[in-house]
């Protein structure tokens, strides 16, 4: 039996739909790539009421951006798009996955959101973060064994159409890797402006140049406020907590 923090992987992200990991947090994810831990993203749906593409082509979109960003694994829960909600089977689908990979740190959606999907993951991950300590909320592996329960207080909110209500608790550095966040991106071509590239379909907010553009200039003015090019910014759920001043040195 596992210690309760005993960890195995680095981070999980989790998202409502394909391609909101990326959207958010591309560049933390590539940066974690490159630094070789392991990174697993969860998707809840396949994105099906989506006004562009389709669940299929979504699938191989996430697959391609998944090889680009170097992640370990990517799993989808198969919630139904567009209805997301805290009950008994979806707590269960996301305890168990928070259980098979017990990750040390977990980035979702923050509380306040345009897409009810996205608040209403946020109120789901909440409820399963707690349950996934708790012993009496039995849920078993693949195999049909009972998993061992699991916590971290590593947990962390993305920003995504909505500015924070207050500043970010911090930002990570993706100067570096940027380029491959937008790589990344690109890859969900049914979804965001790649030229030439699914022109006829309908408009939606992501599929603009100007939205592009957005990203980088949200990315470009945070870098700039931390003396950097680019930089994400995520809020904390737990205190942000240093076991010593020493790691900032
Ligand atoms: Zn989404």
């Amino acid at each position: 039996m596992k210690e309760l923090y005993e960890s195995d992987f680095d981070c999980m992200i989790i998202g409502a739909h394909p391609d909101d990991a990326e959207l958010c947090c591309g560049g933390t994810i590539a940066k974690l790539s490159k630094e070789n831990k392991k990174v697993v993203i969860v998707d809840l749906t396949r994105g099906e009421m989506g006004t562009r593409g389709t669940e299929e082509i979504r699938e191989l979109e996430a697959k391609a951006a998944s090889e680009i960003l170097g992640v370990k694994d990517r799993i989808n829960l198969g919630m139904r798009d567009g209805f997301i909600r805290t009950n008994e089977e979806n707590l269960y689908k996301v305890v168990s996955v928070i259980r098979k990979f017990r990750p040390k740190i977990i980035l979702m959606h923050p509380s306040f959101e345009r897409h009810p999907d996205h608040e209403n993951t946020h109120i789901l991950v909440r409820d399963a973060l707690f349950k996934i300590g708790l012993k009496k909320f039995v849920t078993n592996d693949e195999n049909g064994n009972p998993q061992d329960v699991y916590r971290t207080r590593n947990i962390y909110c993305y920003m995504q159409a909505y500015q924070f209500p207050k500043s970010a608790d911090f930002f990570v550095d993706i100067s570096d890797v940027h380029d491959i966040k937008m790589e990344a991106i690109r890859a969900f071509s049914s979804q965001v402006y790649v030229p030439g590239q699914y022109e006829n379909e309908a408009y939606t907010s992501l599929s603009t140049p100007e939205f592009m553009e957005e990203l980088v200039a949200r990315d470009r003015y945070y870098g700039g406020i931390n003396g950097v090019k680019y930089a994400e910014g995520f809020l904390s759920v737990e205190p942000v907590f240093v076991r010593s001043l020493s790691q900032f040195l």
